[in-house]
């Protein structure tokens, strides 16, 4: 579904992503993780088209999506902070965005009920408290029934009952057959959903297996112990 080939980016003298390749397919969970400033969202970016790679290649269902942007409407991507214009209401995004996508049907309303966005339609977005904006941008996300959700932090700041919708929204549209990307600090969460970990450090892909493998190598059946070991051992080669 998407290949991404030695991709490289530096914004002035830092080399953010050295070098990475990596392949996604459909009908997964990948969750990628590493340490605060590792390259996650830059490399998110590239593939959203919202950052220029310096160098590498990026392919979308097998074409090349430097210079044509018409794969992202295929993506539905759920920034780590949404930021939306203040004074509009709830209800308003939503027609916007339709208006946008040029998108009228066909559309995937599950969170918008879940979340009961509805009822709250006409408060202004600076109004909301973080986790009525964070369930915005996921119901956003979702909307247009992408084949990839990119969803960087999803679950940060929502409350525990809107975090479960959120994760089997995830998984009902895995067995639809979608690739899912998510960023998370949350082992647990991470344990919960995903079926691979692409953990990147520094910039470096570190490793990307499943998480079954994950623990089978490691002899652990907690993923964030697993993960910490696997760190050692490829520290120390
Ligand atoms: P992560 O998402 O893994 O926390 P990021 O990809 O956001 O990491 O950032 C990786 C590094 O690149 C950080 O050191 C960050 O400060 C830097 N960086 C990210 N975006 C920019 C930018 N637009 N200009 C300059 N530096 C940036
Ligand atoms: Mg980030």
């Amino acid at each position: 579904m998407i290949q991404i080939s030695e991709l490289n980016k530096s914004f002035n003298k830092l080399h953010v992503l050295k070098n990475i390749s990596v392949d996604f397919v459909s009908g997964e969970v990948v969750s990628v993780i590493g340490p605060n400033g590792s390259g996650k969202t830059t490399m998110i970016k590239c593939l959203l088209g919202m950052v220029i790679p310096d160098s590498g290649k990026l392919y979308f269902n097998g074409k090349n999506i430097l210079g044509d942007w018409n794969y992202r409407k295929d993506i539905g991507y759920m920034p780590q902070i949404g930021r939306y214009p203040d004074n509009m209401k709830i209800g308003q995004i939503f027609e916007m965005m339709k208006d946008i996508r040029e998108k009228n049907e066909g559309l995937d309303e599950e969170l918008i009920e879940a979340y009961n966005l509805k009822s709250m339609f006409d408060k202004p977005m600076r109004t909301l408290s973080g986790g009525t904006r964070q369930k915005v941008s996921a119901a956003l996300a979702f909307l247009f029934q992408p084949k990839v959700l990119v969803l960087d932090e999803p679950t940060a700041g929502l409350d525990p009952i809107a975090a479960e919708i959120l994760k089997e929204k995830i998984l009902k549209e895995k067995n639809n057959g979608k690739l899912i990307l998510i960023t998370s600090h949350i082992m647990s969460e991470v344990d919960e959903i995903a079926d691979k970990v692409l953990y990147i450090f520094e910039g470096k892909i570190r490793f990307y297996e499943t998480v079954s493998s994950i623990k089978t190598i490691t002899n652990e059946e907690k993923l964030g112990r697993a993960i910490a070991q696997l760190m050692n051992q490829t520290t120390n080669v």
